[in-house]
């Protein structure tokens, strides 16, 4: 969670843009869903608006076509009559050929004498109230007008247009179209909606539906209400008029008998006052309005949702990838600990920002390798496991844990004393989980502890000295946690012990010869040995060099020991002459503190002279490191050793800092390669140095020996690559001067 929260921090942008989206679209939706019913409105008025003008262009179109039939037809009879000096001739003579009556489902004329004739020259009976509908003083000579139903005939409606002789009105010429007239159907296919639409004139009288459903019968429609009331002819004569009598174009709602209406009313060019009226029953357009809306809406949501949750994928998906990338760099993938990198900058990060002192624990288990050899990788990943997350368990959230390697944590904690009480508790666990699991060796789990003090917060010197901390341990505690403190008190103490004994030991011999034999690996036999100083006690116990050699070269008794070493050795070389056997040479180690004697060559020279000793039986060797620093002194002191005929090693060569480059400008007689190159030998790289400084040494003249040779495989390598000697455990460990001769030497 934590990552993922880090992970929005780093993000925030694109997360905002997607959220900011999200509510967008979710208020669009709320919007869209709440003012559906405006929208409908809107919609409904929208549409029937655009069907009612739709209609009027259409209309008016056709309906100007008649008009001018009718005019022509008006036109025709006055001419005749004006000919032929009678209307009933022109009547008797046109109404029935006339051509343009085709257009028309009934034709008659109407004259000013009142009588009306059918196109077959039949009168008609006609009421006044009739003739007042038609006749009327307004009408100009050619114009024409629309009349709803008359009762004439089967006509419908009717176009009518005057006949003038002169300045007088003759009569009218009357086109009708019957209830099966059908305006085109075209009218409807640029309609939008379902609702119905009627040309009415201006008392609301309905001249004709515009029939979508061809079925419907305009017949049945006398007037607004007819419709309104599903179409059952209503005796009542009075219209829905009021309502679109003003003309023009306009939209309403209709309440009637309960229900409301859609209307939009356009007024027709052609014959004013009449107009075309769109209507419709308002919960009719809103039902499907609002269904086919919540489909769309529906639509919106799920594409929107779709984009939401591809978007939502790809940021999961940056996260992962870049979660995956992040655990590789910082998470340990065996444990899920830190890693070591990690842990340094979060650790320096926590020191500086917090002035609180923390302490620094690593971690591990005595001899985990063994439980690995004996019961299987398998079996000590598990306690690996177990032991990681028993302390992620036991530390708190702004501490750390990291996997120094196989079963080692470095640990930050706060707090010192909880954390001792913690590495006790998950030594018992782990100790019950072994016993478990049929592991008999003993798990035991040690910690070198080391504290922040005001002047030291540098994470990896603290680290450095927990782990110094933990090496010096004692395994046989009950309780194997050591703190840095104590470990400086043990050392200062055993430095004080060491150098209260030293002049003692030198007195009484303590310090012993041991030999090390170098191997001609070409010809398979003993090329010479080194002396190493072991420091035999009185009691017996024998103590390495690696515990004294630094306090030596501290305060300087390295110099007595070295000198003895050397003529402890001399003395041996004469004994051996004396005694028969074949000599190899020996070489002695110099501290590099030696050199720093300006008269060390004649020292040297005073040992081996005192001894008459053979320059050719003993070496000296200097190790890499004397050469740093005043490289001009050092050269000169070889020199003035080769001139003495001494033999020179250069020992640990590779360990250091060296470089070839400054190897050349040193007068020596052999190079001793360390014995690290062996570690990396396996891996390829080791072993093309190795070969190439063989290589090198073959090239200035001078031979070569490794050190640290374990196993076969190492000494044929050797072989292989030209390197002629060798020292290490595979022929013998350093041993003592009598066993050594007992072993290796043999008489002349
Ligand atoms: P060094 O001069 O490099 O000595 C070789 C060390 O490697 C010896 O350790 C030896 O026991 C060890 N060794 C030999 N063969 C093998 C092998 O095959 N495998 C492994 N792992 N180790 C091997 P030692 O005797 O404990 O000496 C340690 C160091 O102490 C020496 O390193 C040397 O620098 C110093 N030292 C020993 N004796 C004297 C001395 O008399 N004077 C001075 N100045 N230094 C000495
Ligand atoms: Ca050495
Ligand atoms: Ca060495």
């Amino acid at each position: 969670m934590d990552r993922f929260k880090s992970f929005i921090k780093n993000n925030t942008d694109t997360f905002r843009l997607m959220v900011l989206l999200f509510f967008i679209v979710v208020l669009l939706v709320v919007f869209h869903v709440v003012s559906l019913n405006r929208m409908a409105d809107i919609e409904v008025k929208r549409d029937m608006e655009m069907d009612t003008k739709v209609a009027v262009c259409v209309l008016d179109n056709k309906l100007s076509g008649l008009g001018s039939l009718a005019k022509q037809g008006a036109a025709a009879v006055a001419r005749v009559s004006e000919e032929h000096d009678s209307v009933e001739f022109a009547i008797d003579k046109l109404l029935d050929t006339y051509v343009y009556a085709e257009q028309f489902d009934e034709c008659y004329y109407l004259t000013a004498d009142k009588k009306l004739y059918m196109q077959n020259g039949q009168l008609l009976p006609i009421s006044d109230d009739q003739i007042e509908r038609i006749w009327s003083e307004e009408d100009e000579p050619h114009s024409y007008r629309l009349l709803s139903d008359l009762g004439i005939g089967s006509s419908v409606f009717y176009m009518a247009s005057p006949s003038y002789i002169g300045d007088k009105k003759i009569g009218y010429f009357l086109g009708g179209l019957t209830s099966s007239y059908r305006f085109s159907e075209e009218t409807s296919t640029y309609m939008e909606l379902e609702s119905n639409i009627f040309l009415i004139d201006k008392d609301g009288h309905v001249f004709a539906e515009i029939d979508k459903a061809q079925d419907s019968s305009i017949s049945n429609l006398n007037n607004l209400y007819s419709y309104l009331e599903g179409s059952t002819v209503k005796n009542s004569n009075e219209p829905v008029a009021g309502c679109f009598s003003t003309g023009g174009n306009g939209y309403k709602i209709i309440s009637y008998d309960g229900k409301e209406y859609a209307a939009a009313y356009s007024e027709t060019f052609i014959t004013p006052g009449c107009s075309i009226v769109s209507i419709m029953e308002k919960d009719e357009f809103f039902i499907s309005f609002v269904s086919q809306r919540k489909k769309e809406i529906l639509i919106m949501m799920i594409d929107v949702l779709i984009i939401f949750i591809t978007m939502l994928c790809m940021f999961l998906h940056t996260f992962r990838k870049e979660r995956t990338l992040e655990d590789a760099l910082c998470y340990d993938s065996l444990t899920g600990t830190l890693t070591r990198e990690y842990f340094k900058k979060s650790a320096t990060e926590l020191l500086q920002s917090n002035k609180i002192d923390y302490c620094v624990a690593v971690i591990d288990i005595i001899g985990f390798r063994y439980i690995n050899e004996l019961f299987g990788r398998e079996r000590g990943n598990e306690i690996i496991k177990l032991l990681a997350e028993l302390i992620q368990e036991s530390i708190g959230s702004r501490e750390l844990v990291a996997r120094r390697h196989a079963e080692c944590f470095e640990v930050l904690v706060a707090d010192s004393d909880s954390l001792k009480l913690s590495i006790i508790d998950i030594s018992e666990k782990l100790k019950a989980f072994a016993i478990n699991v049929d592991v008999t060796y003993p798990v035991i789990v040690r910690a070198g502890i080391a504290r922040t003090t005001e002047k030291n917060r540098d994470i990896m010197d603290l680290v450095d000295k927990a782990n110094a901390a933990r090496k010096a341990v004692n395994p046989k505690l009950d309780v194997p946690i050591m703190d840095y403190e104590d470990v400086l008190q043990a050392d200062i103490r055993q430095r004080e012990e060491i150098e209260a004994a030293q002049e003692a030991a030198m007195e009484h011999g303590e310090f012993k010869v041991f030999l090390q034999p170098k191997m001609d690996v070409q010809k398979n036999q003993l090329a010479g040995a080194e002396a190493l100083v072991r420091w035999i006690k009185v009691d017996g116990t024998m103590v390495y060099p690696d515990e004294f050699m630094a306090v030596f070269e501290a305060n300087g008794f390295v110099e007595r020991l070295d000198f003895y070493m050397l003529d402890q050795v001399c003395k041996m070389q004469k004994r051996l002459e004396a005694e028969g056997y074949e000599l190899v040479p020996i070489s002695v180690n110099q501290s590099q503190m030696l050199l720093k004697n300006p008269n060390y060559v004649e020292k040297v020279m005073d040992v081996l002279k005192a001894n008459d000793t053979p320059r050719e039986l003993i070496e000296l060797e200097l190790t890499e490191t004397a050469f740093f620093g005043d490289t001009e002194r050092m050269v000169d002191i070889m020199n003035r050793l080769r001139d003495e005929r001494c033999r020179i090693d250069i020992d640990d060569f590779g360990s250091g800092y060296s470089s070839l480059n400054m190897i050349k400008d040193i007068p020596f007689d052999i190079l001793k390669i360390d014995r690290m190159f062996f570690s990396d030998s396996n891996s390829g790289t080791g072993k093309i140095i190795l070969e190439k400084i063989v290589e090198m040494a073959q090239a200035m003249g001078v031979d070569c020996i490794c050190e640290g040779v374990e196993t076969p495989e190492q000494e044929d390598l050797l072989r292989k690559i030209g390197c002629r000697y060798a020292q290490g455990y595979l022929y013998s460990k350093p041993i003592p001067m009598e066993e050594f001769i007992e072993k290796f030497m043999r008489k002349k």
